[in-house]
């Protein structure tokens, strides 16, 4: 059992934030802003690239609730899903990554060579 399905059915602790039948938010071990959370389908999916639209349909206003939950709906965040190994991904069961709490950097172009992006 992949280690979210374990924090799905308690086998493992978590931090949650917002849990429904189908849903789970929890903070992420190692934040990289000041709010970071994973927010995850309980069924095991490996990644956005296998997921039905239907689970997807779902998830959007789970989504939407965590962030209302944590109030960065209205100041904005940002939200991240890795796939697969050039995505970095590397618990492989669905997640994104909701980051939020302060404005956060985002490189914009400026004729950066796309290069430095790996
Ligand atoms: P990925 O690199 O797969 O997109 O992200 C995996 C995320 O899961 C990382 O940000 C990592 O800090 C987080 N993570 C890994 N193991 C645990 C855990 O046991 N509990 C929690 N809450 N987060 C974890
Ligand atoms: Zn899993």
């Amino acid at each position: 059992m992949c280690i979210f399905c374990k924090i799905v059915e308690k086998e493992l602790p978590s931090n949650t934030v917002l849990e429904n039948e189908e849903f789970m938010a929890f903070h992420d071990i190692y934040p990289k802003a000041p709010i970071h959370v994973l927010v995850i389908p309980k069924k095991h999916v490996e990644s956005f690239h296998e997921v039905d639209s239907d689970t997807m349909a779902k998830m959007t206003p789970f989504i939407q609730e965590v962030a209302r939950t944590l109030g960065v709906d209205k100041t904005g965040y940002r939200l991240v899903t890795n796939i697969g190994s050039d995505g970095g991904q590397e618990v492989l069961h669905l997640h994104f990554h909701l980051l939020g709490g302060g404005k956060l950097r985002w490189d914009h172009g400026h004729g950066d060579d796309p290069h430095k992006a790996l």
